[in-house]
């Protein structure tokens, strides 16, 4: 599949199959403008709308019945509510499901839903593909397809939430799917902002977790939305050297704590790092020392994660012994640091385990997408 490039900075529109508007991308002021547009200008229609989009979440405009005929005909010219189909679903006996969605350009993505009690955490993708490439990770392996929109961002939320049922309520976010949500800024910023609206999804700030390998201008600028977002570093190396050898995308360590750091004085939410341990490449003790030290000047927290190897790629899970004594190093030195254990590892939801592959027609065939991150994030939801 030809893969487009994106720059942080600036990120690829996506491809339009369908350009009607879809529906759960939009903020309160464009969504008047539609409904004004099939016919429903009366202000009371924007709340009488939310309510059948979030609230009850229905699935098409046919259900929404206290609008008149015409304009649900109308507005299912204009609009889409779901653009995405469920080509597979997956349960693991842990609890933990996946969705893989379709996009009507072909593109496609995982979105998990990861219970624990009272907790049910979705983890969203935020492009196809991934940039990055991380060296451990299968999702980058294809590079990145394009963006995702905002509406599909918010539509993976509404898919964990039919999942979840009358089970419980939606109550995490993290963006630890496949991609980098930092290099999708402009959608993932307009969707958490109806995830967290009490219009939309109603999920508290804090309880949303950003996961990033590091882009230092975004996050600067995530500082300044003042949002109260968790934010997850995705470190992996406690050095330049060995992180330029297994994240591509050189940014060095210093800037991003800067970055962090700014973030942390903006906004007082404090940072997590987190850490795939690799097998002799960067779970020994010295590492150990000096991520205790980078996590010391930010008083950030570690969370720390057992790789599980990938077909083709060249790394190892550590013995739980050996991760057992990285952690203890890390306590023993002052840093606030957890192991996670695998979750969904029967439905190869583990970490890094899946992979984009391509058909002849350049087709997604397989969108194994869960990412070291997406792993992660089964393994490690956020605190709150
Ligand atoms: S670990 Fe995350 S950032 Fe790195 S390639 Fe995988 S999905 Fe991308």
């Amino acid at each position: 599949m030809p893969t487009l490039p994106v720059h942080p900075d600036s990120p690829t529109a996506p491809p339009v199959a369908d350009d009607r508007t879809h529906v759960l991308g939009l903020a309160v002021p464009e969504l008047r403008a539609l409904l004004a547009l099939a016919g429903a200008d009366q202000s009371y229609r924007v709340d009488q709308c939310l309510d059948w989009l979030y609230a009850k979440r229905v699935d098409s405009f046919d259900q929404m019945l206290n609008f008149p005929r015409g304009v649900r005909e109308r507005l299912g010219e204009l609009a889409v509510l779901y653009r995405g189909t469920i080509l597979r679903e997956s349960a693991s006996s842990d609890g933990t499901s996946k969705l893989l969605v379709g996009w009507p350009d072909g593109g496609s993505i995982e979105t998990v839903w990861i219970p624990d009690g009272e907790r049910h955490t979705a983890c969203l993708s935020s492009q196809v593909g991934c940039p990055v490439g991380c060296r451990f990770c299968a999702s980058g392996i294809n590079g990145v397809q394009r963006n995702l929109t905002t509406g599909e961002i918010v539509e993976q939320a509404q898919h964990i939430r039919r999942l979840i049922g009358e089970r419980g309520r939606l109550s995490n976010i993290v963006f630890m799917g496949m991609g980098e949500p930092l290099a999708n800024y402009e959608n993932v910023l307009a969707a958490i902002r109806v995830l967290n609206a009490p219009w939309g999804l109603g999920i508290g700030a804090r309880k949303i977790t950003v996961s990033t390998v590091g882009l230092p201008k975004q996050i600067r600028r995530l500082a300044e939305e003042d949002l109260q977002l968790n934010l997850a570093l995705s470190l992996h190396a406690p050095d330049d050297e060995l992180r330029r050898e297994l994240i591509p995308w050189d940014v060095p360590i210093d800037e991003l704590l800067d970055a962090c750091r700014y973030y942390f004085d903006r906004t007082g939410r404090e940072i997590t790092f987190e850490y795939v341990l690799l097998h002799e490449v960067n779970d020994r003790p010295r590492h150990a020392d000096r991520l205790a030290a980078l996590a010391r000047r930010l008083r950030a927290n570690v969370n720390l994660l057992r790789y599980n190897p990938v077909e083709g790629l060249p790394f190892q899970r550590p013995t739980a012994e050996s991760a057992f004594r990285f952690q203890e190093r890390l306590r023993e030195r002052g840093v606030n640091a957890h192991m996670r254990t695998s979750r969904g590892s029967d439905i190869a939801a583990a970490c890094g385990q899946l992979r984009r592959t391509t058909t002849a027609t350049g087709t997604v065939a397989t969108t194994a997408s869960t990412s070291a991150s997406a792993a992660a994030a089964a393994e490690a939801p956020p605190s709150e």
